[in-house]
């Protein structure tokens, strides 16, 4: 039986890792993807993670991965299908069969992308990232749904590429940090539609463009390709049952301590104000830190 299982390598999972092995205690980090890093492995540049200014998500994660390897992380590539705690175990079953135990978990399972919910987002072509699919559109024109941190920073990438990128939003006003807007304002080729509520995505096998309603009034645009990226859901199915959730969210403090005992959330899928990596990892930390003292106290 592994001390910690920890499920989800980003940012969260792989920091818990480290800090687990850190305490001499042995860590399976289990991920659904392939060599996983997490959300942060599709953004082009990271800006605000300390001390590594300005490389890519790819690279950032693959320091991460490669700290916790060579401190002894062991890892093993499956999708948990569900967890549960008989007689103060945890057993961790997979998708295709099989199952770890651990004398604790930490659940870093993150968050994915939320859908638009209009008429022919499902027979159509849309992307969730930027960084994969802008290559395709290379002087066409484009739109990003969204108005957040992500989707500005989608535009700005896009903008790039792209001979047109429209910023398609349902407010007056981003969310989005202030530094990204300012570049957003300061981009010739990216076209703010604000107070735009979106009804329907248009085309055949490809998205050919959108309709929405701007002021009472019913509006298209034609389109090459429609970038999505309306925020995200957590990834908390495994825990209904199992710990408390508030919002969707596991409901945990910052020791990211859950309602199950032995069970410790981290990052993107705790209760947190701010869902970052350097958050994350923090989280990360913190979990293997309540962890060692459960195990501690318990085993
Ligand atoms: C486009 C984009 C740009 C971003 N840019 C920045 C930025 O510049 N700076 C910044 O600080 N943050 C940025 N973020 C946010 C940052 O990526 C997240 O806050 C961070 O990755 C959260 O880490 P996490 O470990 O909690 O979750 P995640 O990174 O989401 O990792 C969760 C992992 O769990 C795995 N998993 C999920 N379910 C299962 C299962 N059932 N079984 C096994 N494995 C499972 C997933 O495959 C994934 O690898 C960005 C996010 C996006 C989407």
């Amino acid at each position: 039986m592994t001390d910690i299982i920890i499920i989800g390598s980003g940012p969260a999972g792989l920091t818990a890792a480290i800090y687990a092995r850190r305490a001499m205690l042995s860590a399976l980090v289990v991920e659904k993807d392939y060599m996983g890093t997490g959300q942060i492995s599709v953004t082009d540049r990271v800006e605000n993670y300390p001390g590594l200014y300005g490389l890519s998500g790819y690279e950032l994660g693959e320091k991460f991965r490669e700290q916790a390897e060579t401190l002894g992380a062991e890892f093993y590539e499956g999708e948990v299908e569900s967890l549960e705690q008989a007689d103060g175990v945890w057993h961790v079953k997979f998708k295709l069969g099989g199952e770890k135990t651990a004398k604790a978990v930490v659940y870093a399972a993150g968050t994915s992308y939320r859908h638009l919910g209009v008429k022919g987002e499902d027979k159509q072509r849309i992307s969730f990232c930027a960084v994969c699919d802008g290559f395709f559109y290379k002087d066409k024109t484009v739109a990003v749904i969204g108005g957040g941190d992500t989707a500005l920073g989608d535009a700005l990438y896009l903008s790039k590429l792209a001979k047109t990128v429209y910023l398609v939003h349902r407010r007056d006003e981003f969310r989005a940090n202030k530094s990204l807007q300012k570049k957003v304002d300061d981009t010739e080729n990216i076209v703010k539609i604000m107070s735009a509520q979106l009804k329907e995505i248009t085309g055949g096998a490809n998205a050919e463009g959108i309709v929405y309603e701007q002021a009472g009034e019913e509006k298209s645009l034609a389109l090459d390709g429609i970038f999505c990226a309306v925020g995200s859901v957590p990834n908390t199915q495994l825990l209904e049952g199992v710990c408390k959730l508030e919002g969707g969210y596991a409901a945990a403090g910052e020791d990211c301590v859950t309602s199950a005992a032995g069970l410790f959330a981290a990052g993107d899928v705790r209760t947190t104000p701010l869902r970052q990596v350097v958050t994350a990892a923090a989280d990360g930390a913190n979990a293997a830190a309540s962890a060692e003292k459960y195990i501690s106290d318990n085993f």
